[in-house]
């Protein structure tokens, strides 16, 4: 395979993914952001090294012969995919060879506006969205200059407004810099006034191009319930050791409404005896499991919501 086209690789978020890298010999990104698994580098506007739209279509359609029971097809790149300038096109000649498969972009966001009207087509648009504040979105990702937090903001919202398919906004938290109340108290308004269909919560686990650090899984955790009534998911680290406690069904019910629970929240979090509980709920119908964007998620059902 060129290297153009990678995978599949699975990925916990949404499934098994077969990836297409739109800058694939150097980083091309108007952000530099702290944590960034790249090499720092200069954060540009405009993409210099692009791939052909027909070369890698081609790629694709081998790799769609090879592999079969995809889930996605994700648009990736050394930097920031949307700087492609043929996205529009590319994503159109996608839609017409991908048939079941999902196809994906995992984008920082900033170019939103301009590039709105060729997501339109995606099935699943992430946006990555550390900070709600212009201090700290500075302090992380270091964006070319002219690019504003609330501007991306209210485009990001204006794009969830036309979009049909799904949004996840993603959050990576630094140690230090977007971990505390204040950072999250903005982002709870800001989520709140976007309605995504999920926020991806992770954290630092690979080296990053600054001297930074991640959190722990307990601090993501606190984290996550200060965005009481959004459906989070906690990237867990691979290593993480489970610490399951023993709940009650109305403790179950409490939990589910203040947050809807990701099946590895429950998996790390619940005692075997509390997963049997929320199993008594769910052939009760007073809870439920809803797929968001590849991700499975314990919510009340509606008929228990409306009781509340
Ligand atoms: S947006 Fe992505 S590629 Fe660009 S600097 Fe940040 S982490 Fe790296």
């Amino acid at each position: 395979m060129s290297n153009l086209v990678f995978g599949p690789i699975t990925s916990r978020r949404f499934g098994q993914s077969l990836g297409i890298d739109l800058s694939p010999n150097t980083k091309q990104c108007n952000f530099d952001c702290l944590y960034c698994e790249l090499k720092a580098s200069k954060p540009i506007t405009t993409q210099i090294d692009s791939p052909k739209v027909e070369e890698i279509v081609d790629e694709v359609k081998k790799a769609l012969k090879k592999f079969t029971n995809l889930d996605v097809i994700t648009l990736t790149a050394n930097g920031e995919p949307t700087l492609y300038p043929y996205l529009k096109e590319l994503i159109h000649e996608l839609q017409t060879i991908k048939e079941d498969t999902k196809l994906l972009i995992l984008s920082n966001g900033s170019t939103c506006r301009n590039v709105a009207e060729s997501l339109m087509d995606l099935d699943i648009v992430k946006f990555s969205l550390d900070c709600a504040s212009e201090k700290c979105f500075k302090k992380i990702d270091r964006p070319v200059k002219g690019l504003h937090v609330e501007k991306i903001i209210k485009s990001i919202k204006e794009f969830r407004q036309q979009f049909k398919g799904e949004l996840v906004l993603e959050v990576l938290v630094v140690k230090g810099i977007n971990d505390n109340q204040e950072e999250f108290a903005l982002l709870k308004e800001v989520f709140r006034s976007i309605n995504p269909s999920r926020i991806d919560l992770g954290t630092i686990d690979r080296p990053p191009a600054y001297k930074v650090e991640g959190v722990s899984i307990e601090k993501l955790k606190n984290l996550a319930n200060l965005l009481e009534g959004l459906p989070v998911s906690i990237a867990y680290k691979r290593e993480y050791i489970e610490k399951r406690r023993e709940f009650t069904k109305e403790e179950i019910l409490n939990t589910l409404d203040k947050r809807p629970q990701s099946f590895d929240d429950v998996k790390y979090s619940f005692s075997s005896n509390s997963q049997k509980l929320l199993k008594e709920l769910i052939n009760c119908n007073k809870v439920e499991i809803v797929n968001i964007a590849g991700v499975n998620f314990y919510k009340l059902a509606k008929k228990t919501l409306d009781k509340a």
